[in-house]
Formats: C-alpha cells, structure tokens, sequence
C-alpha cells in the first residue's frame, strides 16, 4: 500500500505492511483536568472549553481551562518540586534516567489509545499517529533518558595556582508552550530534555490538542515522578501562555508556534524577569531541485514534505525551485504522484490525507490558494474545499509561481505546493535565501560537489541533501533568522537546559 510516512523523529520512511494496528473505540476521554503537584485539579475560574474532533467537527469534551492563577499554582509545585535538597534534585542521575525510561514503556504500553486520541484531537491519519509521532515521542524519552547520567562539566587550566571546573546545573522552572500541529510529539521534545537535565516544567499545550498531553500527565504520575515535576495547565495562549511568558518564577521558556507570538513570547520574557526563551517558529522552507537529481525521487520526496500533516509543518516544502529544463515534468509527475493521496475519515488505515485543524486555519488556506488563482499562478491540481461544512482542502499544486505572490512569500500551513523555476543556480540560492525564515531547506541533485556548495550557501538551520523531513532526535533541530533561536534534540538541546557554573579554586600552596 502506498501509505507514506515521512521520516519526523528517526522513523521509518515508508508505514509498514499489514497488518496494521487498529484505533482503540473511545467512549471516555478519562483525563481533562488541571495537572498540578500529581493532581487532577478543576480550573481556579471554574471554566472549561470544549476540544473538537476535525474530521467531523464534532466536540470529543470538554478540558479544564487554566488561567494566571494555576498557572501560579504550577509554578509554585514545581519551584518546590526543583529546589535544593528535594527528592528530585537529590536523586541519583541513573534513577532519573530510569524514569524517563519508564516512562517511555508507559507511552509504549498505551501506543493505540494515544494514537487514537490524537488523531482524534487534530485529524491526522491514525497510521501516522502511531507510526510517526508515537515512534518519536518514545524514541526521544529514551535517547535522553540515556543523557541523565553523561551530563559533564570540564576542568580548565589556568595555572598552578588554581583548580578550575564547570559545572552544569539544571535552570530551574522551565515553561513550554506548543502547537497543535504536533501535540504529542512537542510534548516529549520540551518535556524530556528539561528532565534530562534535572529541571521542572509547566507546559501549556494548544488549546485545539489538549488530550494525549493530558494523558501523559497520568503517565508521569505512574512512573513515580515526583509530584510538581511536571505541570500540565490546558488552556488559552492569551491568558495561560502569557502567565507562562511573563511569569518572575519561570526560569526559562520554550516555544513552538507562530513568529507572531514569538515575539510576544520574546518580549514578555524581556519585560518579567529576562527568562531564557528558545523559539521554534515558521517558515517558507525552499528546495532547489537541479536537473541532474534522481526526478522521481525528488518529486516525491518534495511533494511529502509539502503534504504531510495536511501542510500543517513548521517544514512544510512550500518553495520549490525547478531547474527550468526539467520544469514541465517535475510539474507533470507532481500531479500524478498527488493523485495518490487518499482523503477521509482519519481513523481509517487507507487515509493519507486528513483536515485542516480548524476554521481558523482553514480560512486562512483557502484566503492564500485564492490569491494564488487572482495573482496568476497556475492551478494544477485540488484547489478547493471538500464538503460543504467540513475543514478538509484538497491537496493544491501551483506552477508559475512567481517571488513576489502571497503564496510565494507567506507561511500557508496547509497542503499548498508552489512550484518555482529557476535558470541560475546562483539566482535559485539568493532567491531561497531572500526570505525572513531560515528553518530547513534541500537540495536534490547526483552532485555532490553541488549539494555541498549549494547547502554552504543556504540561511537555514537543516538543509538537507536528496531527501525532506528527515527528523532524528540525535539531529539538532531550530532555525536562523525569523524562524527562531536556539536548538531542539541531540546533544546540543541539553545546552538549552543547564546554567553553567564556574568554580574556581585558589590553592593554598603550589608544589
Ligand atoms: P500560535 O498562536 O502561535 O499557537 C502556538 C501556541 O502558542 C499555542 O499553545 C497558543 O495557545 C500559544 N499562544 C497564543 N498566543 C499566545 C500568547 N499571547 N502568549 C503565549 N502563548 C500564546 O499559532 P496558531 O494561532 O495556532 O497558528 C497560527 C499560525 O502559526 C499557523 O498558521 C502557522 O503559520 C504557525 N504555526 C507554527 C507552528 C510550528 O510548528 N512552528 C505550529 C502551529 C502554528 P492557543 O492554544 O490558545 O492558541
Ligand atoms: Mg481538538
């Protein structure tokens, strides 16, 4: 079956064969509270929101909605569960490795259900759920739960006189703010390394995704953490995210979402109490596809990174350059190759394609792809909504795609592939380049020569060479320019994580 996975987070390229697992019936969403101090807590204002299911539009429940004052409440759990002398910054590194790899048995152990609750929540074919985001969210548990005990300070020579070393020291409360685009992967990439390093967090998922982080929280619990280790408060960006952005007690923040609230975010941070902040934000992610590439391969891998999660990536393929002798059939073999894609219910294993996540975002897509149409590049395929009341859009392909249309330069966050020409390989390197963002770029070609220069020369944190989407969580992830600071996964997160102390010592005497 052609069921594409892409490969997020060190999964397999392709979905294997059958047999496949089955969507687990969910008749009660068992956890829609407040996670404070290991606790389910009611919202302190006593409201609650609904979150809906996208393939139907229809509400799954209702979630305690956190505000400022649980928010409070977190931080002050997790301040006590992270100061000196508590069980969790007096526990042994190996013991804290084991229970992030306990909890990753958990997330194993209650694959399915997750799977299921999160194509429920943002209508992302189950298969890919499983395969794709599961597989991530495990695989990152484990690999940093292998860091607790490799975490190491260096010794510096100044002269004899002196014994110099570093020491690496968790920052203290981290807040994590993340996107519905990912729910439960964005979990395990925030949560994970700040345990690693022995920090605290209060994490806000999106108001649309709420359920498979709440679900975590009575992992969390199950595994032994210590209460106040983790704090989950569901709820909305202005008011919960803000308290998390702006609050004196948080230490650090993490973000993943739009550049917008990025920058709130930034200046929040700026105006409280200087919190460390690291943004994952968009962008508008160019590939530049050369003659000499292996075509198949590239259209395929191109138009998977422009597709996948319905568009709905930070590292949505949205720019593709063509070298212009091979322009008419890389746009010929794109159409055939989107012909492929299966649109429907999310829960069935055949579906590839889901819905939008809401009308929001929908509107928004559809507002670009008629710019697109008005501002004259050409339609080639899909181009329209699907139903009359539903959020689901038609896979749409662009070609004639000109620098200066909408579609060209804004981040469309749904399945809109536009498609370039380029004579000049220098012109196709500053045009790639002529943009705020600076996430991931690729470039497809049989030279390596090529590839080498042409990735040297492109603004962007990943490039990469004959083939899209490839997450590892042993690879840094982040962006340059307006796509974001710093850097998630592998070992170069962990510096995100840890305040380096200096000590130095005088010695009395010198032999
Ligand atoms: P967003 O507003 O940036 O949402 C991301 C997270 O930030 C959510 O948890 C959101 O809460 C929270 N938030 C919103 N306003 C906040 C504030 N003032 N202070 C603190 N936190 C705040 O993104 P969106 O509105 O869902 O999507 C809009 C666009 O963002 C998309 O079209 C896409 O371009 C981009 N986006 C990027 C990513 C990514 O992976 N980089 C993911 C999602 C969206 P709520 O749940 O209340 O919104
Ligand atoms: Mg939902």
């Amino acid at each position: 079956m052609a069921h594409n996975g892409t490969t997020q987070n060190g999964v397999a390229e392709e979905i294997p064969a059958l047999p496949f697992p089955e969507p687990v019936k969910v008749q009660d969403i068992r956890h829609t509270k407040i996670f404070i101090n290991n606790e389910w807590l009611t919202s302190s204002s006593g409201r609650t929101f609904p979150t809906f299911n996208p393939a139907t539009c229809v509400k799954i429940c209702d979630v305690e909605e956190g505000d400022k004052e649980d928010v409070d409440n977190a931080v002050k759990a997790a301040k006590a569960a992270g100061q000196r002398g508590s069980p969790w910054r007096k526990m042994d590194v190996s013991s804290r490795g084991k229970l992030l790899h306990m909890l990753a048995d958990l997330v194993e152990r209650d694959r399915v259900l997750l799977a299921t609750l999160e194509t429920l929540d943002t209508g992302k074919p189950f298969l890919q759920s499983f395969f794709i985001d599961l597989d991530g969210s495990i695989k990152t548990l484990r690999y940093y739960a292998g860091w607790t005990d490799k975490i190491q300070g260096k010794t510096m020579h100044v002269d004899e006189s002196f014994m110099c070393l570093t020491k690496h020291e968790p920052v203290g409360v981290c807040g994590a703010i993340i996107p519905w685009n990912f729910p439960l992967l964005m979990f395990m990439w925030k949560i994970a390394p700040a345990l690693t390093c022995g920090n605290t967090i209060v994490i806000k998922p999106a108001e649309q995704t709420p359920l498979t982080a709440l679900h975590v929280g009575s992992l969390i619990k199950e595994a032994g953490f210590p209460p106040g280790v983790v704090n989950i408060i569901p709820g909305f960006g202005p008011t919960a995210g803000a308290a998390i952005a702006s609050h004196m007690d948080i230490d650090k923040v993490a973000f993943t979402g739009s550049t917008e609230v990025g920058q709130l975010i930034k200046e929040a941070a700026a105006k409280s109490n200087l919190k460390r902040v690291t943004l994952e934000l968009g962008g508008k992610n160019p590939c530049i596809v050369f003659a000499d590439c292996d075509l198949q391969m590239a259209v395929e891998e191109t138009q998977r990174g422009a597709f996948y999660n319905q568009g709905q990536c930070c590292t949505a393929a949205s720019r593709v350059f063509v070298e212009e002798t091979i322009y008419d059939e890389f746009v010929r073999r794109s159409v055939e190759n989107a012909k492929k894609i299966v649109m429907g219910d999310p829960l069935d294993p055949q579906t590839t394609h889901g819905p939008q996540i809401d009308q929001q975002q929908f509107d928004k897509i559809m507002d670009l792809i008629e710019s697109g149409k008005n501002e004259g590049a050409r339609l080639e395929y899909g181009g329209a909504a699907v139903g009359e009341k539903s959020l689901f859009i038609q896979p749409t392909i662009f070609s004639e795609v000109k620098d200066h249309m909408r579609i060209a330069k804004e981040e469309i966050f749904g399945p809109v592939q536009c498609i370039l020409s380029f004579k000049s390989q220098r012109k196709a390197v500053e045009r790639a380049n002529s943009t705020q963002y600076g996430l991931v770029s690729a470039v497809f070609t049989t030279s390596m020569d090529k590839a080498l220069s042409v990735s040297a020369a492109l603004d962007t944190g990943t490039v990469w060479i004959n083939c899209y989407n490839n997450l590892h969580v042993q690879i840094p992830f982040g962006g340059c320019k307006m796509s974001g600071n710093g850097r998630e996964l592998g070992e170069y997160a962990l510096a995100e994580y840890t305040e380096v102390k200096a000590m130095i010592i005088k010695l009395s005497e010198t032999l």
